[in-house]
């Protein structure tokens, strides 16, 4: 826990968010400015400031990400039409919450590359 972390005062619920999955090592909420129809946040409540932060001994969480991305995906209904699992890692890549998440979009056609 970073105490002037936002998504570890999300994670343990002294700001308000509504958790749309919940696990002990994860949670996920939708993100509060959304750039598609769906667009979610897949959140580690360990505090890793970015995905450079990412150890050995994290990759059992890790790749729970693609469980949980493929699970949300499915009950948004993304599986025919497709969706992105997306992180922004620094500020030259649009990073601009430091604790590592992950972004799900999906709802609309996505072009590639994204801008
Ligand atoms: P980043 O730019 O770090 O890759 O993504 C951070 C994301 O967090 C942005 O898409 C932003 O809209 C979202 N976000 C920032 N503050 C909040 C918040 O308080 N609640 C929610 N649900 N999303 C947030
Ligand atoms: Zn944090």
């Amino acid at each position: 826990m970073n105490g002037d972390c936002l998504f570890c005062k999300i994670s343990e619920g002294s700001i308000p968010s509504e958790k749309i999955y919940e696990s002990e090592t994860l949670f996920a909420i939708n993100d509060i400015n959304p750039q598609a129809p769906t667009h979610i946040l897949i959140i580690p409540r360990a505090h890793h400031s970015s995905l450079l932060d990412v150890e050995e001994t994290d990759h059992e969480l890790m790749g729970s990400i693609i469980t949980v991305a493929n699970k949300l995906a499915l009950e948004q209904g993304l599986d025919k039409s497709g969706y992105r699992l997306v992180v922004n890692c620094g500020e030259g890549a649009g990073q601009s919450v430091f604790h590592i998440h992950y972004h799900i979009l999906g709802g609309r056609p996505l072009k590639w590359p994204p801008g």
